[in-house]
This record gives C-alpha cells, sequence and structure tokens, in this order.
C-alpha cells in the first residue's frame, strides 16, 4: 500500500502586510511559513490507511524551493517514509505545480494520491485536480471519510449545507482531503530530530511550460467603503435604512 501526498508548504500573513515595489506578491518579510493545514490532515489519512493495511510507504512531495523542506520534515516527523521535492523556483499556476507532481507519481505508481483541498496562501483549489486530469486517474474531492477496498474506495464528499456524497471510486485515484477528516498527530521531539535523517530525493522539473495566468496586482480594499453603522434604536435604524433605500433607488 502506497499514498502519495501532495504538501506544500505555505506563507502566512503576519498582523502586518506589505506588498514588493511591482505590487503583484507580498513583501517575503511580512510573511511566515507553515504546512499547509489541509496537508497535515492528508499525511494524516495516508498514515492511518498504511498502518491499518499493516505495510506500505507513505510519500510526500512538494513542487518548489528549498524552503517547501520545512514542511515536508514536518511530515516525516509524523511519520511519512520519505519525501521527494521537485526543483522549482517562483511563483507556479497550478497547472504547472500538477505537471510536476505528475511526473512524480507517474514514476512511483502510488496506489492512492492525496492533495489538500486547497493551499491557504493561494486558494486555487485546483492542483489536485489538475493532476488528476494530466494522468487520467479518477479524482474525488473535499473528502471527509475514506474506506479501502480492493481495487476501490469508497468516500464521503462534504456538500453545501451539511450533505454528504457517498462516492465508490476506482483506485489509484486523486483524493483531496478536507480539514477535519481526522486529527493529525503531534510530532514528538524525538520523530522531529529523527525526520531530519529521513530521505529527501530531489528531483528536476520537466518542462512546466509558461503560466496560464498571471498575478497583475495585489492590494488590501480600503476597510470600511461601502460600509455605514447605524446606531440608535429600532424605529431610528429603521427610519435611515428606509432613507438610504429611497437615495440609491431614487
Ligand atoms: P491549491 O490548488 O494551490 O489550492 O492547492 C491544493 C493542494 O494542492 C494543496 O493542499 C497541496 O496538496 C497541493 N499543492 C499545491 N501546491 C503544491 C506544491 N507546490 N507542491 C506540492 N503540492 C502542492
Amino acid at each position: 500500500m502506497k499514498v502519495l501526498v501532495c504538501v506544500k508548504q505555505v506563507a502566512v500573513l503576519g498582523d502586518e502586510v506589505e506588498f514588493t515595489d511591482d505590487e503583484r506578491d507580498v513583501d517575503p518579510d511580512y510573511l511566515d511559513f507553515a504546512l499547509n493545514e489541509w496537508d497535515s490532515y492528508a499525511t494524516e489519512e495516508a498514515l492511518r490507511l498504511v498502518e491499518a493495511a499493516g505495510s506500505g510507504e507513505v510519500v510526500v512531495v512538494s513542487v518548489g524551493d528549498e524552503d517547501m523542506e520545512d514542511g515536508m520534515r514536518r511530515c516525516l516527523a509524523m511519520g511519512a517514509d520519505r519525501g521527494i521535492r521537485v526543483e522549482a523556483e517562483g511563483r507556479l499556476d497550478p497547472i504547472q505545480v500538477a505537471r510536476a507532481l505528475a511526473e512524480v507519481v507517474q514514476s512511483e505508481s502510488p496506489d492512492l494520491v492525496f492533495a489538500g483541498v486547497q493551499s491557504s496562501d493561494s486558494v486555487q483549489a485546483a492542483t489536485g485536480n489538475a493532476l488528476a486530469g494530466l494522468l487520467d486517474l479518477p479524482s474525488v474531492a473535499v473528502v471527509t471519510k475514506i474506506d479501502l477496498g480492493d481495487g476501490k474506495a469508497t468516500v464521503n464528499r462534504e456538500l453545501e449545507g451539511g450533505l454528504v456524497d457517498v462516492v465508490e471510486v476506482d483506485t489509484p485515484a486523486v483524493i483531496t482531503i478536507q480539514t477535519g477528516i481526522n486529527e493529525p498527530r503531534y510530532a514528538t521531539l524525538r520523530a522531529i530530530k529523527q525526520a531530519e535523517e529521513k530521505e529527501i530525493d530531489m528531483r528536476q522539473a520537466g518542462d512546466l511550460g509558461e503560466p496560464g495566468s498571471r498575478v497583475r496586482k495585489m492590494f488590501v480594499p480600503p476597510k470600511g467603503e461601502g460600509a455605514e453603522m447605524l446606531d440608535g434604536g429600532a424605529a431610528e435604524v429603521a427610519q435611515r435604512i428606509k432613507e438610504i433605500v429611497q437615495e440609491k433607488t431614487a
């Protein structure tokens, strides 16, 4: 049983934010970094499935520069067996990341591929599905429970309004994992130390192509614009709302 988990070290905003001179990104001085929350749930789920199977391995894969390895080490400390990092610099769009991940999936032939539903810094919610598309594998998104069968898995998907879809999917498949599917384990200090010794294989990406989309500007929208706080009792507030509606519709 081999599960490959796509994991990303994400940028986390502090209390203050400044942008780079070209206004297309956050100034790195104003960022912290951490393992993407969704990916820690995906790693935990992979570990549980391999433990239940009694044998196998969990391989974590990241596309990016050396800083990605901090997130990978977190997963290795949780119990993942090894890591593969595909070297890539700069901002990639989800299709480019998926192209790099697809090469690894093809070389590893896992029984299952996990990705998070989304990464908290780029919020594309696209990479897992793009990967499935490139590999021509079935994919199931926003999964909150997995039961493995022979050549298939039965999974719960979270839908709007608290509804649950129970889906049977052929494996290998790409599954995007939702937070709350489990409770990710804490890595002990000893495990964190041991993870430093675990193998992270570095690979060069093939041709990832040009990004099909580009960030042109990033900004913080002005606070309070378009909102007027109304003070007073109910009648007074209702009167003011009536006036506002009349002004806007006049
Ligand atoms: P996104 O499509 O960027 O919202 O990310 C969704 C999921 O794709 C993440 O939770 C990861 O599992 C995976 N992913 C995104 N970017 C990377 C990356 N650079 N390296 C590895 N996995 C990634």
